[in-house]
């Protein structure tokens, strides 16, 4: 290729203007490549360039002969009798010969093939053979033009000048045979003129030189032009073998198939592999119409589409198309071209075809698994976004169900991951077997799902669904036969009614669950503007107890813990105050948990513990105090290291320090354990707060060591007026001397109260009856002189 590129690249500069001297030098180098062929031409080439010269020069060769019969007659004619009759006698024979031999071989090699190379020696042989032509000619005027008449030298001047531009014509593209023809015969015209001896003689010899130059030049510049057209001729003819080869190899081989149709639309060509592909029989697709094929098996919408493609009559590429041939469905990517014939007009289409079925499939599945949770199959948070995104776009009015497992992680906890996710798959079979059919159920990650209803009729409708939901999931599931509780909580919102973007409702179907949640889960509520407002509030106050711990804005108050039997103060509990610049006192029961929540309760605990060793250490020796712990404390693993530093630092002795925890602490039973056991190395006690409000109290206490259990202030409470509130009182506190414990009684605040717990056999006490919270000096001044309390 490169071979014809570099030639076509040097003649397309010399086809410029011809200008000046560079102009010149590009001329001669045109020529003498034409002349002694292209230098940097491969021998492949050559050959086949030099064959394409002898083959087209051969072709002339019987009108040449034609021309030289009927010449040499009109010479013997006119000068026959004119004295030269042997002379004009060896001179036609020889002629004669000469002509008979070129023409028996031009006989024998017409209608064969012509030769694909010719080599550099039969080239010359060409070359040599043309000049005897030209030396027969040659005679003419050396021989009789000196004595012939004025007419016979007009006769023969013609014929030097006719055989020297038919011989530069006929022969110019072998360019060597066609200069030495016409170098002869110009030679002999000169040497002819010569011997004339005539002035004017002398003239026209040099016009004839000028002539020869003219012819020369032309010569070179024609089989230049030549030599370029064959060797385009002959890149495009190689270019086209490429082409069809790598056709052959398409058809036979790729996966792709060629399609054609003409301007009706009809198919004219179809490679077989797409009728094998399909098994659809020919007559069936030859001919008819293209659109029509694929009608049959496109769907509609589809093929609107592909007809709008065609009937544009532009080039498409990758229009893909839905197809279903025998019961197979196939997916086929079309690339095609408008043809045009020479008028310009449009003629059809032709293009590639190709299956691309299982890419699509591929395709699809990927699309189905980024869009799906891979545990349920249920759609994920991807395609729930999506959802609302379009809920959004198109004005939906919809219910967005948020939906959250009750005790899930407990159940993952103790049965096991397995177990877990078998029972997400009930889970969400439960959940399809509900939903209304337009409804669109997720699951968005954990153990939370969600439902969006669109066109949800009402909140009452909503709210059955809701509870229905509930319902379906209190109902035990199964683990290895044995049943398995759980329970659902559910945040309702209605778009447009509580707001149309996404995120917002979203947000607000949270807060809803976080209320269904906070009202005692296994229920469902619906948002209101008083939760956004409440949570709002809630942040506020966030912000202000950072601020207050960093400002130290927080103290402690200790409340007495009494001895029922002497009515000695025994001890004080430990507990949190915030006085809040504007607000006043903030009871621990709405800052605590904020605190939990967002973490600050590790800061806050460390310093409340350091703050109740420090002034315990001024009390009594006998008396203990007691501080309690979060179980975000508890979970992490600083609270040992902080209360041995605390203890260091204060010098407090450990059996004075009582740790209190809540049951529901206990979930979590390997921190439970783990401070229990760092718990009894420094002597400390361990206090069970708030008892009776949890549950599974009792399995608790035969698991855990505690020293004391404190009966919640519910229960004396109540056991004034319920008999069976202060028979419990008195199991517990039975209950715990038996295990080794003590019992303190929460929230005696009446001396009615006080009796029934004393009667229950209580040993401590702890109320307002005794003592409200109150400030540590307040509290340092009631014991240090060692005061009765009751
Ligand atoms: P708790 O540990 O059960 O504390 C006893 C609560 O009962 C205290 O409420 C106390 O003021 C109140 N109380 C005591 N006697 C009576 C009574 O006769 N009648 C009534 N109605 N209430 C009585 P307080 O101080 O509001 O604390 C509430 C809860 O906040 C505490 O319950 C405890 O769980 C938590 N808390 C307080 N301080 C801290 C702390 O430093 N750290 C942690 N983690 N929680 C704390
Ligand atoms: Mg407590
Ligand atoms: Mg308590």
């Amino acid at each position: 290729m490169s071979d014809f590129t570099s030639f076509r690249r040097r003649s397309r500069s010399q086809v410029q203007p011809l200008q000046g001297l560079a102009a010149m030098a590009d001329a001669a180098a045109a020529m003498r490549d034409a002349v002694f062929g292209a230098r940097d031409l491969p021998n492949e080439v050559a050959g086949r360039l030099r064959a394409a010269q002898v083959s087209s020069t051969l072709r002339m060769t019987p009108f040449m002969m034609a021309a030289n019969i009927i010449s040499i007659v009109v010479v013997l004619l006119v000068f026959w009798d004119t004295g030269y009759d042997d002379f004009l006698a060896i001179w036609g024979v020889g002629f004669a010969l000469f002509i008979a031999v070129a023409m028996r071989q031009w006989w024998a090699s017409y209608g064969m093939p012509p030769p694909a190379r010719v080599s550099r020696r039969a080239v010359r042989r060409v070359v040599m053979s043309c000049a005897i032509p030209a030396l027969f000619w040659g005679m003419a005027p050396v021989m009789l033009f000196d004595s012939a008449s004025a007419a016979g030298q007009l006769l023969i001047s013609s014929l030097v000048l006719g055989t020297l531009s038919a011989g530069a014509f006929g022969l110019a593209t072998v360019a060597g045979a066609a200069f030495l023809y016409t170098g002869i015969i110009a030679a002999a015209g000169l040497v002819g003129l010569a011997m004339g001896g005539h002035a004017i003689f002398l003239t026209i010899g040099i016009l004839l030189m000028i002539y020869l130059l003219i012819t020369w030049f032309a010569i070179g510049w024609f089989a230049h032009l030549f030599n370029a057209a064959t060797l385009h001729a002959m890149e495009i003819e190689s270019q086209k073998e490429l082409v069809g080869l790598l056709l052959h190899d398409f058809q036979e081989n790729a996966s792709d198939w060629l399609w054609e149709i003409d301007a009706e639309g009809r198919v004219t060509m179809i490679s077989p592999r797409l009728l094998d592909l399909t098994g659809l029989p020919e007559d069936q697709v030859i001919g008819q119409s293209f659109v029509h094929v694929l009608g049959k098996q496109a769907d509609e919408a589809s093929l609107s589409r592909t007809c709008e493609v065609f009937g544009a009559r532009k080039a498409f590429a990758s229009v893909e198309v839905p197809v279903s041939v025998n019961g197979r469905n196939y997916w086929w990517s079309l690339t095609g071209k408008p043809i045009f014939d020479s008028k310009g007009d449009f003629a059809g289409y032709r293009g590639v075809g190709s299956n691309i079925t299982a890419e699509k499939l591929a395709h699809q599945q990927m699309v189905h698994v980024a869009h799906h949770d891979a545990l349920t199959d249920l759609p994920n948070r991807i395609l729930f976004q999506e959802r609302l995104e379009r809920a959004r776009r198109e004005r939906e009015d919809y219910a967005l169900l948020y939906i959250d497992l009750d005790h899930f992680k407990t159940v993952n906890d103790t049965l096991g991951h397995a177990a877990g996710d078998a029972i997400l798959v009930e889970v969400a079979q439960r959940l399809i077997a509900l939903k209304p059919d337009d409804a669109l159920i997720c699951r968005l990650g954990g153990d939370e799902f969600a439902l969006v209803w669109p066109r949800a009729q009402d909140e009452f409708s909503v709210e059955a669904l809701a509870r229905a939901i509930v319902g379906q999931l209190s109902q035990p599931f199964q683990h290895r036969g044995q049943p398995v509780h759980l329970g659902a909580s559910i945040g309702a919102v209605l778009a447009p009614r509580d707001g149309a973007d996404p995120a917002d409702l979203l947000r607000r179907a949270d807060l809803a669950l976080y209320a269904a949640k906070s009202d005692g889960r296994g229920r469902a509520r619906f948002f209101a503007q008083k939760l956004e407002d409440d949570m709002v509030a809630r942040r506020a106050l966030e912000e202000d107890l950072r601020a207050a711990v960093a400002t130290k804005g927080l103290s402690l108050a200790f409340q007495p813990i009494v001895d029922l039997k002497t009515g000695e103060i025994s001890g004080a509990e430990a507990l949190l105050r915030w006085t809040h610049p504007v607000r006043g006192n903030v009871p621990p029961s709405l800052f605590v948990p904020i605190a939990e929540e967002t973490g600050l309760i590790v800061e806050i605990g460390e310093w409340v513990l350091r703050r109740a060793c420090e002034e315990a250490k001024d009390w009594p020796a006998h008396m203990t105090v007691a501080v309690n712990v979060s179980a975000a404390q508890m979970a992490g693993h600083r609270l040992p290291l902080a209360i041995a530093e605390t203890l260091f630092d204060t010098g407090l002795d450990g059996k004075r320090l009582e740790i209190e925890i809540t049951e529901s602490m206990l979930a979590d039973t390997e921190s439970a354990e783990r401070l229990i056991a760092h718990l009894r190395a420094f002597g400390i006690r361990l206090s069970l707060d708030d008892f009776g409000t949890g549950y599974s109290s009792l399995a608790y206490l035969r698991k855990f060591p505690f020293d004391k259990i404190k009966i919640d202030q519910s229960f004396v409470r109540e056991a004034v007026r319920r008999p069976d509130c202060a028979a419990i009182v008195g199991a517990v506190a039975s209950l715990a001397r038996e295990l080794g414990m003590s019992t303190v009684a929460e929230g005696i605040e009446t001396t009615a109260e006080l009796a029934i717990v004393r009667a229950a056999g209580c040993p401590r006490g702890q109320g307002y009856h005794f003592g409200r919270p109150m400030p540590p000096e307040q509290f340092r001044d009631l014991v240090v002189p060692g005061q009765r309390a009751a």
